[in-house]
Order: structure tokens, then sequence, then C-alpha cells
């Protein structure tokens, strides 16, 4: 996806982006490219490429909830800041966490932070499990995309959610997922409000964003699986 035609797909998603957001994207996409040659931190370069898969598809989480308001949303498992930190681009009103276990793709998106001069972010190296334990009832909305199974990622993700706040996943595939993860979201006092289904403009794949919210206390200790999870890490 060309620049212009990056900006004219974003506007249908109800966002007007500036020429400092645009520059901002652009530094970004160019210390990608640059340090993916050291370290990997993604199979998509060229740049039409990353605009549609990467730059696009992360602001397609607008479709679930307004991001214009003063939140606090946690990525979980960012990578190379996919969606969390392309959010905090474009929405700078956000209090955005990112987290990755591994400490390369860290030290990259620290880099950006300050290179793009970007405020109330931080990017934590740190086991999304371990993370998780210390972090209760914390976030506004808490994202992941691409990362695990929702069945995984819902022992992680829903208990760093406050009451009446969403985990929002981004699923390129979600075949039976949601109904392997149905029943426990209900017992533990969530509930999957809705299922935005859509496919990305040009090469029309599909992507699900799950709105899952967390109506009242969790009543069990979580996360449930954690010994499991230890063991078959993400
Ligand atoms: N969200 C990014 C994206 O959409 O491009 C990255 C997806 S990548 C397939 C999965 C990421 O999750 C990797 O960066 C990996 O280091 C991270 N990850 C895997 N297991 C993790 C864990 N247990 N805790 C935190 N991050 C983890």
């Amino acid at each position: 996806m060309k620049i212009n035609e990056f900006i004219e797909s974003i506007k249908q998603l109800g966002i007007n982006i500036t020429d400092d957001m645009i520059n901002k994207l652009n530094k970004y996409y160019e210390m990608l490219i640059s340090w993916n040659e050291k370290i990997n931190l993604t199979s998509i370069t060229q740049k039409e490429e990353v605009y549609l898969k990467h730059f696009y598809d992360s602001l397609t989480l607008i479709k679930s909830y307004d991001l214009t308001k003063n939140i606090s949303i946690c990525d979980i498992g960012t990578g190379a800041g996919f969606p969390g930190l392309v959010l905090k681009v474009v929405f700078p009103n956000l209090n955005v966490t990112l987290v990755d276990a591994l400490n390369k793709r860290v030290k990259f998106l620290n880099e950006v932070i300050k290179e793009l001069n970007l405020k109330n972010i931080v990017a934590v190296h740190q086991r999304a499990e371990d993370f998780a334990k210390e972090n209760r009832e914390k976030f506004d909305i808490v994202t992941s995309r691409a990362v695990a199974k929702l069945n995984i990622l819902n022992e992680i993700c829903l208990p760093m959610v406050k009451i009446n706040g969403y985990f929002i996943p981004m699923k390129a595939n979600i075949e039976d997922e949601i109904n392997l993860s149905k029943k426990s979201i209900q017992e533990l006092n969530y509930n999957i409000e809705e299922v935005i289904s859509f496919t990305l403009p040009k090469e029309n794949s599909i992507r699900n964003l799950i709105k899952i919210k967390k109506i009242g206390k969790t009543k069990e200790k979580y996360p449930r699986n954690f010994d499991k999870i230890k063991k078959n890490p993400l």
C-alpha cells in the first residue's frame, strides 16, 4: 500500500493522520529495516507491505474501541511494536505498555521510542506470564497480535484488564478457538461482546478482533494454568 493509499484507507477507519505522524511512521519504517539486518524483527520488509500488513493492520484496532480516549493499553508479545507502537504514534493520548520476552526486540522498541520522542510509553522485557502476575486489573485494554491461541492468551491477558475494560486479541485465523474458550470466559466473569471480522484492503486476507469484556471481579486465581503455560510457553 502506497503512502497515499495508506492515508486514504485509515481515513476510512476514521483516522485523520498529521504530517508529523506520517514522518514518525516513516522513521519507524527506516529503523525497522535497518535493525532487521542485525536482528530478526519481521519477514515483511517491502515498504508497501509494511504499511499494509503492519501499520494499517495495527490501526484496525480502532474498529473495536474509541482509541482517542485517554486510556491505558498493554500489547502482549509486541515484537517489533505491532500493534502497540503504531497505535502510540497515531493516538498520542494513549498510555502504552509494550511487553516482549525477547530483549533484542525490546532494545529496538526503546530506540524507536527515543528517536520518535514518544512519551507515556514503556517497553518491558519480561515473559507475559510473569508480567501478568504483577499487573492484575491494571489496563483499560489489553491486546495481542499473532502471539498464541485464544485459550492460552486468555489465561495471561484477562487478569490484566480492569473491570469494564477489554481484552481484544487481533487474529488472522480463529477457526474453533472461540468455541474452545467460550465456557471458561463466561465462568470467569468475562463476556465475548463482539467478534469484528473484516478483510485487509488490496489483498483481502481475513482479520478478526475478538472483543472480550471483563464484567466483574474474577474469583479464581489467575493464570489458572500457570504451570502448564510455563512448560508450554507462548
Ligand atoms: N505482535 C507482533 C506482530 O504482530 O508482529 C509480534 C508477533 S510474533 C509472532 C510473537 C512475539 O511474541 C515475539 O516477539 C515473541 O518474542 C513474543 N513472545 C512469545 N512468547 C512470549 C511470552 N511468553 N511472553 C512475552 N512475549 C512472548
